[in-house]
């Protein structure tokens, strides 16, 4: 018999309360009882982290649809503050009980968590993050209804995209002042949500007994294996090994597009003047050529891949009143995984749609497991299910292109591993400077913000629009929805290109590295999950200089 009945509506508390009080009150005294514990609230917190996937995907299907959006602060604002609530009470019976160090091994990472997120707790901290929920929704609410006219119709910024690679200079340079000067419109206002969230962020910190917001993320996303100084060094390490590169690319550039000077409109167009690459017309053929391709891999991955369009679980074309961006959200009780994502017939949307399906993949690999939290896993290490299916799936991308363009898209692709590692870099020092300094001025941040350009951006010239750079880390959503998870996109891109070096040498062999890491969901620690995968888990220049190092020399095997 299962603790939770199938047809339980995760999204009410009135449902969801008398399994919970259940939980609150049971008596905790057989041997076995803490175990049966722990797998009632799993079975309990499968259907709530459903319904709220669901309510989630709705609102970012649906940004414009009141009753979706009311559905889903509905969720944020009585379900989820009781769901904190309880979720310590439950935590500390578990962690507080006189047996809990008895406990198989299994249950080591989720007691570990525990502890920690009991010794942040702090009740007056739940209105507080309520409050920046709200913040950050208001933040979305704002990006997603920024449109622009142009081409005499209403774009999206996703729909934008396509501009920048125009190779008419001119339309590049429209397309880009454009987008810019629309989002510049709401910069007040972001701003001043970014300030209130950096003041509430602290609050919560200093709570918690922390000296600042840094400290507390760390212990709050369970950053076990790397500090604050690591990221530091991490930070040094790509400025000196991937800067040179880039630096080099951008003057090979602005000499390939005959100009004297690179401006913000530059960076995206071919440097050959090629049109953009069009690898498909409408999304059911990105999906059929994904298809091809991880059947082209392994029967596994291709009926993997297969199984979330017959299950209903891809929203993925572009269209108005749809959130930006693209993840992957796994259903806990369904056991599947819900692609979202804005495509409009680009490059970078089959790459999207491969970096979701390798979260897909992972969340596949380790259904098997029977607790929600062994099927999570830390991100530092579900971003390497995402971005080292980019690289894999290199081989095989002629399933959209001749070969002459499946070279190009790699190449670019490449390139822009190289180029985003600095930008990782730039976003991560922000927030690191932002939080430890939390009373700063606007004028300070923008002076941070460029100081950092100049430390790790591109040689680009911004003469005219120093109001638009200023404040140009407002695109950046995660510094609002999910601040200090930034740094995981570079950690996890080394576990990658470690990945990718053993597949370039032995494809079969790099696959079933892949999996036997994915396999073990979160039942293992970041190092453990690194080295299940035969991965190092390092920030040393050396080790960043070998990675990048093996980029440049496949850039060096590809046609110019
Ligand atoms: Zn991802």
């Amino acid at each position: 018999m299962s603790f939770v009945p199938d047809d339980l509506d995760g999204s009410s508390w009135e449902s969801i309360e008398p399994y919970m009080n259940d939980l609150r009150d049971r008596k905790l005294s057989c041997s076995n009882c803490l175990e049966t514990f722990i797998t009632d609230r799993s079975s309990l917190s499968e259907v709530i982290s459903e319904a709220r996937a669901r309510l989630y995907i709705d609102m970012t299907c649906h940004t414009d649809n009141e009753e979706i959006q009311k559905a889903w602060m509905q969720f944020v604002e009585n379900v989820q503050p009781k769901l904190s609530e309880y979720s310590d009470i439950l935590n500390r019976r578990l962690v507080e009980h006189e047996s809990v160090d008895e406990l198989p091994e299994r249950f080591d990472i989720l007691v570990k968590g525990l502890k920690t997120d009991i010794e942040i707790f702090r009740e007056e901290n739940i209105p507080l993050s309520t409050q920046s929920t709200k913040l950050v929704t208001e933040y979305n609410e704002i990006c997603g209804a920024q449109m622009v006219e142009f081409d005499g119709e209403q774009k999206t910024f996703a729909q934008m995209a396509i501009y920048f690679e125009n190779t008419n200079r001119s339309v590049r340079e429209a397309a880009w002042k454009a987008v810019s000067e629309r989002r510049f419109e709401d910069n007040e206002r972001i701003s001043e949500i970014y300030d209130e969230l950096i003041q509430i962020r602290h609050k919560i910190a200093t709570n918690a007994g922390f000296e600042g917001f840094q400290e507390y993320m760390f212990a709050s996303m369970h950053r076990f294996d790397y500090t604050i100084e690591d990221c530091l060094e991490f930070h040094e390490s790509i400025e000196s090994v991937c800067q040179p590169l880039r630096h080099r690319a951008d003057r090979e550039r602005m000499r390939d597009l005959g100009l004297g000077s690179l401006r913000p409109w530059d960076m995206g167009v071919d440097v050959k003047g090629r049109p953009p690459l069009q690898p498909f017309n409408d999304v059911q053929d990105m999906v059929d050529g994904c298809s091809r391709i991880f059947h082209n891999m392994s029967a596994e991955l291709g009926n993997y891949f297969d199984q979330l369009d017959a299950n209903d679980c891809l929203d993925l074309d572009s269209r108005k009143g749809k959130a930006p961006g693209g993840y992957q959200y796994y259903l806990q009780k369904s056991r599947l995984p819900f692609i979202f994502m804005n495509a409009a017939g680009t490059q970078r949307n089959i790459e999207t749609m491969i970096h979701e399906a390798g979260h897909a993949f992972h969340s596949f690999y380790s259904g098997h497991l029977d607790l929600i939290h062994e099927r999570d896993s830390p991100i530092e290490f579900a971003e390497v299910a995402s971005m080292a299916m980019e690289l894999l799936t290199h081989p095989q991308w002629e399933e959209f292109y001749d070969s002459k363009d499946a070279d190009r898209a790699r190449r670019k692709h490449l390139e822009d591993i190289i180029s985003f590692m600095p930008w990782m870099a730039t976003i991560d020092a922000f927030q690191h400077w932002v939080y430890a300094n939390p009373d700063h001025s606007r004028e300070e941040r923008a002076e941070k913000w460029l100081e950092l350009g100049e430390r790790f951006g591109p040689k680009v010239d911004m003469a005219g629009f120093e109001d638009i750079h200023k404040v140009s880390w407002q695109r950046q959503g995660h510094l609002f929805g999910v601040p200090f998870y930034y740094v995981e996109y570079g950690i996890a891109q080394l576990g990658a290109l470690q990945m990718w070096k053993y597949h370039r040498r032995n494809t079969e062999d790099a696959l079933a590295r892949y999996k036997a890491g994915l396999s073990l969901g979160y039942t293992r620690g970041l190092t453990e999950l690194f080295q299940a995968s035969g991965l190092e888990l390092s920030f040393s220049e050396s080790y960043v200089r070998d990675l990048i190092g093996e980029i440049d020399e496949a850039l060096a095997e590809l046609p110019a």
